[in-house]
Formats: structure tokens, C-alpha cells, sequence
């Protein structure tokens, strides 16, 4: 866990500018942004994919979307898309669960 760069960033080991934080997750740009707005929602625990959540953890999966949702209104964006990669062919580079919000506005 040591190696994961998205919990260095919740510990500001690697230093980075929170949009959001609350008790289950942080809210950061994406370093490569791939639309007008591209941010990463990441829980602060560290769960590796959607492949391997445990019991329990569909509750910050859920406040994932719920932070996705006030965001969405927060920034005055009438549409964006939400993105999960899960697993290496799935094309997740970070294992460390996160969703991306993108949208071509804002
Ligand atoms: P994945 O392919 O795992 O779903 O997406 C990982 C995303 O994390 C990529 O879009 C990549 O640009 C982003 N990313 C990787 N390292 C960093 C970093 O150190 N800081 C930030 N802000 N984003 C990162
Ligand atoms: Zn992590």
C-alpha cells in the first residue's frame, strides 16, 4: 500500500489541491486530463479495484457517486460521464478504486 500514489496523495505525502474532501474521499484533477474537466473521486480507503471490494465498502462506492452527483450540480455542469476502469484489461492503470468524472464543459 506503501506504493500507491492515490494514498500518498490522501496522506499529502505527494503534494496535490483537493476540490473536495470529506471523511470517505478526496476529489483531485487528473495529471493527464483527457476532457475540459477531468477529475478523479477516491476513496481514502485504499480498495484496490471494484473487482475486490469487500463487504461493506458498497457504501463509499455509493458516496463516490453521491460526491459525483453534487459536484456535477456544484460546478454547473448540465452533463458529464462517469468512468470505472476495473483491472489491468479494463484498463485500469491505478489500483486504487476511483472514479473519473469528464465532461467536455467547465
Ligand atoms: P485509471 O486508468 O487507473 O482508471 O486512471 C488513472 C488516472 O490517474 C489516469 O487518468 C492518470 O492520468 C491519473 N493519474 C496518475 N497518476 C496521477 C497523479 O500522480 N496525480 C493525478 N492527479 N492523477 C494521476
Ligand atoms: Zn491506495
Amino acid at each position: 500500500m506503501n506504493d500507491c500514489v492515490f494514498c500518498k496523495i490522501i496522506t499529502s505525502e505527494i503534494p496535490c489541491k483537493f476540490l473536495h474532501e470529506d471523511d470517505k474521499c478526496v476529489v483531485f484533477k487528473d495529471i493527464h486530463p483527457k476532457d475540459n474537466t477531468h477529475l478523479l473521486i477516491v476513496p481514502k480507503k485504499h480498495i484496490h479495484s471494484i473487482s475486490e471490494m469487500e463487504d461493506g465498502d458498497e457504501k463509499i462506492a455509493g458516496h463516490l457517486l453521491h460526491v459525483a452527483k453534487k459536484l456535477g450540480q456544484d460546478l454547473g455542469l448540465s452533463g458529464y460521464k462517469l468512468q470505472i476502469n476495473v483491472g489491468k484489461d479494463g484498463g485500469q492503470e491505478i489500483f486504487h478504486l476511483h472514479v473519473h468524472l469528464l465532461s467536455k464543459l467547465g
